[in-house]
């Protein structure tokens, strides 16, 4: 993944599709039209997931709430979703297991008929996924008071019991990172991060012919322009899709409902669980969720209708007390705002609703997706659905790029329902053993890597063994080592410090303090690998402590 010559690339060959936008929906459709045979280039305007796509509540679902809804408003649109959903769970966990696990939810209730409630809907989702799934799922129960406090002991007593299913978790940033890493394992895949569409070129009849690109890299090649030459683009751009869109053709409606949510992150010990809690009811009628997630626990999310500004959304202290003020009934110990370590804000990139539901909120809305093709420009827009069911997504719109390819450029069926993700190919759950046998590093280190990893941790252990130095913690409370500094820079193409500390590793989302405190030994490994002068290097740790120090100040607004 070496940028600039990523970059050469873009700028002088001709592609089959060029994709615009690396989140989950673009770096899918560059992994699905690459293992068809095309020839891809894919590029976004910041690094690899770093928008909706990394801010996400991180599970893989087929959303009990859509099942709710189902059968309440006996909407069979919903009912499709869940499928689909429980459908893609599987595959998700089947093809990157080093990124994504079962994980338990626990949903504690106060009265015997809402257990009842649920436990009845829990069974049909249930009933749902195996009906679906040749792999054995863990099933839901209905757990006592005892056996709820058991897997939960900082859970209030006053709970009549609770109800346990089972749904998928990820690491959104990393699952990411390794669609386009897989995407560029095919010859005819390029992609570049921090490359901006400006505008686009097109011919005399206003079809569009090349992305018109501006460079925003850090470094000093940055700030240059380069035009992809595509047959055929892709706008995946999530929450700004219409802004896309209306680039290509300006009479295009606006399709796109944004709405932000966003989490945040205490300390582990305020659940002492390896399961989640679902809160099936907050004052504003939806379910939030306490998740256990890199050693923290991930508390969200919001749902609040919101416009697409450049400026990124941020936790404020209103968002924390409602979610605190959501959380503590279930707990019995006090809960501080003085915990929350850390938060995120992402924008939902919703459809509008259809004419006949204009007056819902966010929350009820279709999350469901839509591939539109623009018949002035050719442009193609993949618009609306979750992380769960990007896989889809992208073989719904790699399908209609067929359609617009030139005659004689035939496209064959997606393989990407088994196409196993860089990682995951030579990973087991004895990995970690083996990293250790092979190392001596601790086994929380060895466990860390094997899960961010997969196979590739064995690179990680080569930058060890070649220099002993790289073995040192980046920060005391956290795993992860000084290798993965050099090593994302060297193969992930990350490219300016909070690449690394945000999306690489996750610290930022996990503890703000820590990531500030861990700027200063970041921007040395990678201003050495990346061949900073210290200047730079300094202004990169100038810009990055200025974003930390906001997201500070924010949440105590
Ligand atoms: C709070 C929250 C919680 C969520 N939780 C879940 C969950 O638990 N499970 C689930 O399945 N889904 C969840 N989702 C939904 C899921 O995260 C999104 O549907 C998904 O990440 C959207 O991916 P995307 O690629 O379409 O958009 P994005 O990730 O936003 O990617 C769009 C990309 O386009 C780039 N871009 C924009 N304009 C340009 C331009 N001019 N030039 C170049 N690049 C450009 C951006 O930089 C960005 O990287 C959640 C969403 C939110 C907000």
């Amino acid at each position: 993944m070496n940028r600039n010559a990523q970059i050469q690339r873009l700028a002088e060959e001709t592609f089959d599709l060029c994709i615009i936008g690396a989140g989950a929906s673009g770096a899918g459709c560059a992994l699905d039209a690459a293992s068809r045979g095309l020839k891809v280039a894919l590029i976004d305007q910041a690094d690899f997931g770093s928008a909706t796509s990394s801010k996400s509540t991180k599970l893989i679902h087929g959303g009990v709430r859509y099942l709710e809804q189902a059968f309440k408003k006996w909407d069979f649109a919903q009912l499709k979703q869940v499928k689909h959903g429980l459908l893609e769970r599987r595959i998700l966990l089947q093809n990157a297991p080093h990124l994504a696990q079962p994980l338990g939810i626990i949903t504690p209730v106060f009265h015997w008929w809402e257990g009842l409630y649920y436990r009845i809907g829990l069974k049909l989702y249930d009933w749902f996924a195996h009906n679906r799934t040749d792999q054995p799922w863990p099933s839901s129960k209905w757990l006592s008071k005892k056996e709820a406090l058991a897997l939960a002991p900082e859970l209030t007593p006053g709970i009549h019991s609770a109800i346990l299913y089972y749904d998928g978790q990820l690491n959104d940033s990393r699952y990411t990172l390794a669609l386009v890493q897989t995407a560029l394992q095919f010859p005819g895949t390029v992609a570049a991060n921090y490359l901006a569409l400006e505008d686009f070129e097109k011919d005399t009849s206003g079809k569009i012919t090349g992305a018109m690109l501006r460079n925003l890299a850090p470094d000093p090649g940055g700030n240059t322009h380069i035009i992809v030459k595509a047959s055929v683009f892709l706008n995946c751009t999530g929450p700004y899709s219409d802004k896309v869109r209306q680039l290509a053709n300006p009479a295009l409606p606006q399709r796109m409902s944004p709405s932000k949510g966003v989490h945040l992150t205490l300390p582990a010990h305020i659940l002492n669980s390896r399961h989640a809690l679902l809160i099936p009811k907050t004052a504003d009628g939806r379910m939030v969720f306490a998740i256990p997630f890199e050693g923290k626990t991930i508390l969200g999310t919001t749902d609040e209708p919101c416009g697409v500004s450049p400026n990124e959304p941020m936790l404020q202290s209103r968002d924390i007390l409602f979610l605190l003020d959501t959380l503590r009934p279930y707990l019995q110990k006090p809960l501080d705002q003085k915990a929350v370590q850390a938060g995120f804000g992402g924008i939902r990139p919703l459809l509008a609703a259809a004419p006949d539901r204009q007056d819902k909120q966010t929350k009820s809305l279709l999350r469901d997706h839509e591939v539109e093709t623009d018949p002035n420009s050719g442009l193609i827009s993949l618009l609306g659905g979750k992380w769960t069911t990007y896989r889809v997504m992208a073989q719904d719109a790699v399908d209609m790029v067929g359609k617009m390819l030139p005659v004689g450029k035939v496209l064959s069926k997606s393989g990407t329902e088994h196409l196993v993700l860089i990682g995951a190919r030579q990973y087991d759950t004895g990995l970690a053993g083996q990293l250790q046998t092979r190392s001596g590093l601790p086994a929380e280190t060895c466990r860390h890597l094997a899960h961010h990893y997969g196979d590739q941790a064995s690179k990680l252990l080569a930058l060890v063994e070649a220099d002993v130095r790289l073995i040192q913690r980046i920060h005391p409370d956290f795993p992860f080592i000084c290798a993965e500094i050099v090593y994302a820079a060297r193969y992930e193409m990350a490219v300016k410090l909070r690449d690394f500390i945000a999306r690489r590793i996750r610290m930022e989302i996990l503890d703000w303090e820590a990531a500030r405190a861990s700027v200063p030994v970041v921007a040395h490994w990678m201003g050495i690998e990346l061949g900073w002068t210290p200047e730079y290097r300094e202004q990169q740790q100038l810009e990055y402590e200025a974003i930390l120090e906001q997201f500070i100040r924010q949440s105590k607004l």
